[in-house]
C-alpha cells in the first residue's frame, strides 16, 4: 500500500493538488497556517497536523506549495520547520515559485540532513491543478527525478526535468514573465476593441483564430462574460493573485539584472503589477489588469 505523503500549503493551488494525491490513493498528511484552508482536505480524509515538523515526522515524501521565498525558508528552517524532524532519505519537493538562489540554499540545508530537495514549480493555474493537468518544471539531482515523477504525475500532465537545483525556478520565472506580458497585451487589446465597438466575445473568437491568440486570450480571458469558469467571470476571485504575479516579475527582474539581460517589457509588466498592488488589486486574480486599464472610465 502507498505510504503517507506530506503536503504543506493548502491555498488556491495546494488544495486541489493535494486532492489529486488523495484521488490516486496516497494517504495525505497536511498543514497550513490558515486553519480554514485545511477543512476541505480533512473532510476528504487527509490527516491535518499543526506544523511542518509534524508532517516531516510522519512522511518521508513532502510537497510544499507556499506563496514566496520567506514562507519556504520558514517552513523548512523555522522553529517548527521540516528540518527539525526530517528523516534521512526523505524526498522534499518545493512547488512554490521562489528565488532560485533560495532553492539552492534549501537544497544544501536538506542535503546536510541526508535528505533530497528538488524545486518543481508549476504552470497551469487553478483549473489545471484541479484537473491534474499541471506542467511541473523540475530541478535537482537527476537520479532522484523518477521518484519525484511518481508523485508529480498524479497532479500534472507534464513533468519536465530541467537540470540542477534552481533550474525549475528559472524555467518558471521565464514562463511567468511572458505570461504577464501576454495578459497585459490581451487586456489592452480587448479594451481597445470594445471601445471600437466590437463585441468582446466576437473579438476573443477572432483573436483565437488569428495570430494574436495566446493562453490569456483563449484559456483565461480577462474580460468578464467572455469565458466561463475563469476568475474574470467571478469578480477576479481565486486564481493567481496579482501580488504573486508581482513577486514573480520581481524575481525575473533580479535574475535579468544579475545576468545583464535586457527585459524591457518584463520590466514594464513588473511596474504595472506593482502599481496594481498599491491600488487595491493585490488579492485579485492577475487578469484584473483589464479592470485596472479601465479605471480611466471613472474619470
Ligand atoms: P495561496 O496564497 O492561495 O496559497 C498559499 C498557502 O500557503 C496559503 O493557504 C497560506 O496560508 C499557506 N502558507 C503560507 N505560509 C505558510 C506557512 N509558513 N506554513 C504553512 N502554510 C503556509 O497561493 P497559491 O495561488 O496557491 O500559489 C502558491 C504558489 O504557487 C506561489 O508561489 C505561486 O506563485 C505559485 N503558482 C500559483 C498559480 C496560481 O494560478 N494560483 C499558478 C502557478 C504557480
Amino acid at each position: 500500500s502507498k505510504t503517507q505523503v506530506g503536503f504543506i500549503g493548502l491555498g488556491n493551488m495546494g488544495n486541489p493538488m493535494a486532492k489529486n494525491l488523495l484521488k490516486h490513493g496516497y494517504p495525505v498528511i497536511a498543514t497550513d497556517v490558515f486553519p480554514e484552508s485545511c477543512k476541505e482536505l480533512q473532510e476528504l480524509g487527509a490527516q491535518i497536523v499543526d506544523n511542518p515538523a509534524e508532517v516531516a515526522d510522519k512522511a518521508d515524501r513532502i510537497v510544499t506549495m507556499l506563496p514566496s521565498s520567506p514562507n519556504v525558508i520558514d517552513v523548512y528552517t523555522g522553529a517548527n520547520g521540516i528540518l527539525k524532524k526530517v528523516k534521512k532519505g526523505s524526498l522534499l519537493i518545493d512547488s512554490s515559485t521562489i528565488d532560485p538562489a533560495v532553492s539552492k540554499e534549501m537544497a544544501l540545508a536538506v542535503e546536510k540532513m541526508g535528505a533530497v530537495f528538488m524545486d518543481a514549480p508549476v504552470s497551469g493555474g487553478v483549473g489545471a491543478a484541479t484537473s491534474g493537468k499541471l506542467t511541473f518544471m523540475v530541478g535537482g539531482v537527476e537520479e532522484e527525478f523518477t521518484a519525484a515523477q511518481e508523485l508529480l504525475s498524479c497532479m500534472g500532465a507534464n513533468v519536465v526535468y530541467c537540470g540542477a537545483v534552481g533550474t525549475g525556478q528559472a524555467a518558471k520565472i521565464c514562463n511567468n514573465m511572458l505570461l504577464a506580458i501576454g495578459m497585459i497585451g490581451t487586456s489592452e487589446t480587448m479594451n481597445l476593441g470594445i471601445r471600437l465597438g466590437l463585441d468582446p466575445k466576437l473579438l476573443a473568437k477572432i483573436l483565437n483564430m488569428s495570430s494574436g491568440r495566446c493562453w490569456s486570450s483563449d484559456t483565461y480571458n480577462p474580460v468578464p462574460g467572455v469565458m466561463e469558469g475563469v476568475p474574470s467571470g467571478n469578480n477576479y476571485q481565486g486564481g493567481f493573485g496579482t501580488q504573486l504575479m508581482a513577486k514573480d516579475l520581481g524575481l525575473a527582474q533580479a535574475t535579468a539584472t544579475n545576468t545583464k539581460t535586457p527585459v524591457p517589457l518584463g520590466s514594464l509588466a513588473h511596474q504595472i503589477y506593482r502599481m496594481m498592488c498599491a491600488r487595491g488589486y493585490a488579492g485579485k486574480d492577475f487578469s484584473s489588469v483589464f479592470m485596472f486599464l479601465r479605471e480611466d472610465e471613472k474619470e
